[in-house]
């Protein structure tokens, strides 16, 4: 069984002209390099699951010129909740307009699972402002629409608007820093081969790829503390 995820999607504004789903942040999302970004649990957990989730999202921190400070319950920029159903998490900043006291990010998935440590390294890529790697404009993912709207619909409910914001693309007119297409990114769905026309299908993503890496110190590059005037 894979781990599907979702982006988490920011409340319905007010304004009924503002159709809620355009809120997601496709657009930069990123935190401000070099910059310390705190995560805390919503809930109690115990220090051993704890670690194992620090040590997953802690993957991406040599490749980031940020700092990730676990604070006290509940009072971190990005909150993790776990064990509901879901995995999802908010896209980089957006996570700074949700509710305080709403979770950014939660890891349903069974700590018990094969794939748990992917998915938390995958929805801290969400955190870090990364979005799915299949969304990008090289995947050319011969998608078989009707079957994957019916696939996901059965098994995670999700409607169609869903399925087109985890699957099929970036809305027109937002504006995304791609690096090149990686089919062994983290971010990358797995596809069986049935959802696709030509029966193409994409393995389950279970590590950093090299080119998460580099997409990743592209986005937030290292700092030459030497080259700073004194
Ligand atoms: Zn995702």
């Amino acid at each position: 069984m894979q781990a599907r995820d979702f982006v988490k999607m920011l409340s319905p504004e007010r304004d009924s002209n503002v159709r809620p789903k355009r809120s997601v942040g496709y657009s930069n999302a990123f935190w401000e390099n070099a910059s310390t970004v705190t995560f805390s649990f919503m809930d109690d957990v115990s220090d051993e699951l704890a670690y194992r989730i620090e040590m997953a999202m802690r993957q991406w921190e040599p490749f980031v010129s940020l700092a990730f400070e676990l604070v006290e319950n509940g009072k971190g920029q990005i909150r993790i909740a776990l064990g509901g159903t879901a995995n999802y998490s908010a896209i980089g900043t957006n996570a700074l307009r949700m509710a305080a006291q709403e979770p950014t990010m939660a890891i349903g998935l069974d700590p018990a699972s094969p794939y748990f440590e992917a998915t938390v390294i995958h929805e801290f890529g969400h955190a870090l402002g990364f979005h799915h790697a299949h969304l990008h404009s090289d995947a050319n993912i011969q998608w078989n629409k009707p079957a994957v709207y019916a696939f996901y619909n059965k098994e995670v409910n999700w409607d169609e608007e869903e399925v087109d914001l985890n699957l099929f693309g970036i809305e027109s007119g937002s504006t995304v820093l791609q690096g090149e297409y990686d089919r062994h990114s983290i971010m990358h769905y797995a596809i069986p081969g049935f959802l696709t026309l030509n029966n193409a299908w994409f393995a389950f993503n279970t590590k950093l790829s090299d080119g998460d890496k580099r997409f990743a110190r592209k986005v937030y590059p290292a700092i030459d503390y030497r080259a700073d005037p004194i």
